[in-house]
């Protein structure tokens, strides 16, 4: 990489009492880059994503976005400034409509307040993820696959340079699975850099550029998505989940 990462993370380090969930994190990622970023349940990778959008504060270690220090930054401004993620478990407003649940972020991420440019900017972005049709239905009557879209919408709408995809496919059949990574692999072609955490390999390997491994709380990995599924401690870790 030859220009200054958009998102990245040295020496990483984050405690709960006196259990060490991440133990040194160095991590990039590049603008418009796409990672998959995998590891057995618990070994941190939630954890990763929420010391870099700001949930969570780390104990040690930096964070920085766009060449810019970001370690103590409160969340809602990592997301105004394009850091972006989806949650594990979707977490509409239940009592809005899919349109009005796109019209929040744009209204308190980035400032619109003209209802009528609210409702042309969440249909334009409805259309980008494939929910266009479902602008008046409420979050409530959507399947599984359409609840994952309004995640991605919803965070499209901060329009952000990086988008986390945390485990945004569990639990879909294997052609919404490819539905998701299509759609993931067409925002990253308007050049939003994406980290991908998913279980589901055939998932991984389609949609990364390079595979990142963390096993308790360490990075054991990092590179060529062929390369990094032959390394020994990979094989090791998957085998003996
Ligand atoms: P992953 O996403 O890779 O499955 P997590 O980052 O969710 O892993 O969790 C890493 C480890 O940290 C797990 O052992 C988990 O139980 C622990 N952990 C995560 N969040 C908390 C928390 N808020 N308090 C205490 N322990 C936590
Ligand atoms: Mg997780």
């Amino acid at each position: 990489m030859s220009e200054i990462p958009i998102l990245s993370s040295r020496g990483l380090v984050k405690r709960f009492g006196g259990f060490t969930a991440l133990n040194g994190i160095d991590f990039d990622l590049g603008a418009g880059e796409r990672v998959g970023l995998i590891g057995p349940n618990g070994s941190g990778k939630s954890t990763f994503v929420n010391c870099l959008t700001g949930a969570l504060r780390p104990e040690e270690g930096s964070v920085a976005f766009s060449g810019a220090d970001i370690t103590g930054m409160a969340a809602w401004k990592r997301a105004h400034a394009g850091l972006a993620r989806s949650f594990q478990i979707p977490r509409p407003f239940r009592g809005l409509t899919v349109r009005q649940n796109i019209g929040v972020p744009l209204a308190f991420i980035r400032g619109l307040t003209d209802q009528t440019e609210l409702d042309a900017r969440s249909d334009d972005i409805l259309g980008k993820v494939g929910l266009r049709d479902k602008a008046g239905f409420s979050p409530k009557s959507l399947s599984q696959v359409d609840l994952r879209k309004l995640e991605l919408g919803r965070a499209l709408a901060a329009q952000p340079r990086v988008l986390i995809a945390d485990e945004a496919m569990a639990g879909l059949s294997d052609s919404e699975v490819d539905e998701i990574l299509d759609l993931l692999i067409e925002l990253n072609k308007s050049g939003i850099g994406i980290i991908l955490i998913e279980h589901i390999m055939r998932a991984v390997i389609r949609f990364s550029q390079r595979i990142v491994v963390f096993v308790a709380g360490a990075k054991i990995a990092d590179g060529d998505p062929r390369e990094v599924m032959q390394h020994p401690e990979v094989v090791r870790a998957y085998l003996g989940q």
